[in-house]
């Protein structure tokens, strides 16, 4: 999305999918416990008006449910109310979120009739024992059925993937996942490392002892590699963990890897493992330079300084220390100081 575009959210809840993945509680994580009308509709779309600051374009965005699982009489009612703002530029485009099994010909018909421009699909995994594990009611095939159906009709693909389910202990499944989703070309990725919200399936099946909770760390690591993978193939990555909410804050999110700052987390990890492969001929006792691209100096240090800690223990140095370039770069270098002198 463009510095000068902004999202007016509308949360369809749960009503909208027939399904129920053993992660989801969607009336916890949206805020919303009851159908959406198209009043609230048109109310959000005004109130949401009125605080953009002048020459920003507003998006509609339907997220939360799978809104193409609701009736397509209730869609085109809701789709309806977004019309005559559509029309006037109050709102310059609509996007929503749904499941790959809501996906049919008709379905993106009607969407391009009512100028949605965006679809996000939740993938979540493209193994089928992880999605089995995890209650999704769709199959990896459909998946890829349906993201190349909405290619072809011309809407921009937007495809959200989770690490950490059920089945999935090792992250081999999200490494094989992240691939083959970056293989469907979409326009971008959300990526969802799982969290234990409770008044779920997976909190119940944690609490006995039937799911190894996916821990912050364990999300950094898996997602440190997945991040390469869709950069590499230049899909770029829109969001990565779930948005902060006071309701997952102050305990709705039970366990499993919810942090605020998880990608600026996963950043500095890409940051670690990139330094460490510079270290490997790195004399024990050495003091050294690091330098990093503008803007990379926080993520290179780590939060409490770890990534230093780390390097200075694994590589037995003396001392480190990082300089910031003055352009900006995803390059790391090592500049060497004499073993054991001092910097
Ligand atoms: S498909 Fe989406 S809304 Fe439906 S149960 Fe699963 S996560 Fe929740």
């Amino acid at each position: 999305m463009s510095a000068r575009q902004t999202i007016i959210p509308v949360f369809v809840p749960h009503v909208g999918c027939p399904n129920d993945c053993v992660f989801c509680n969607q009336r916890r994580i949206s805020g919303a416990v009851r159908p959406v009308t198209p009043e609230e509709v048109s109310c959000a779309i005004q109130q949401g008006a009125a605080i953009t600051p002048h020459g920003v374009q507003r998006q509609l965005a339907f997220y939360g449910g799978s809104f193409t699982a609701i009736p397509a009489m209730a869609q085109e009612r809701l789709l309806g109310a977004a019309q005559p703002y559509l029309a006037d530029g109050t709102i310059t485009s609509i996007r929503l979120s749904t499941r790959p099994d809501a996906i049919d010909e008709e379905t993106l018909l009607r969407l391009r009739r009512y100028g949605v421009k965006t679809i996000e699909l939740g993938a979540q995994s493209m193994d089928d024992r992880v999605l089995q594990l995890s209650g999704r009611g769709h199959t990896a095939q459909q998946v890829i059925d349906a993201a190349r159906m909405v290619k072809q009709h011309g809407f921009e693909l937007i495809l959200q993937m989770m690490t950490g389910l059920p089945g999935d202990e090792d992250g081999a499944a999200s490494i094989m996942s992240a691939r083959a989703l970056a293989q469907l070309h979409p326009d971008g990725v959300r990526i969802y490392p799982t969290v234990i919200v409770r008044d779920t399936a997976l909190y119940d099946l944690w609490k006995a002892g039937n799911y190894q909770e996916h821990t912050v760390e364990a999300a950094v690591s898996v997602c440190a590699e997945i991040v390469p993978i869709f950069e590499t193939a230049g899909v770029p990555i829109i969001r990565l963990g779930l948005n902060p909410t006071e309701d997952l804050t102050e305990g709705d999110a039970a366990g499993g890897a919810y942090h605020p700052a998880l990608g600026e987390l996963v950043r500095s990890r890409i940051m670690l493992d990139r330094a460490r492969a510079l270290f490997i001929e790195v004399e024990p006792g050495s003091s050294v330079i690091l330098q990093v691209g503008k803007g990379k100096l926080s993520q290179m240090i780590g939060q409490h300084r770890c990534n230093l800690s780390s390097l200075i223990t694994e590589f037995a140095l003396e001392s480190i220390k990082i300089q910031e370039k003055d352009e900006k770069s995803d390059e790391i270098s090592l500049l060497f100081v004499a073993k054991s002198e001092k910097i």
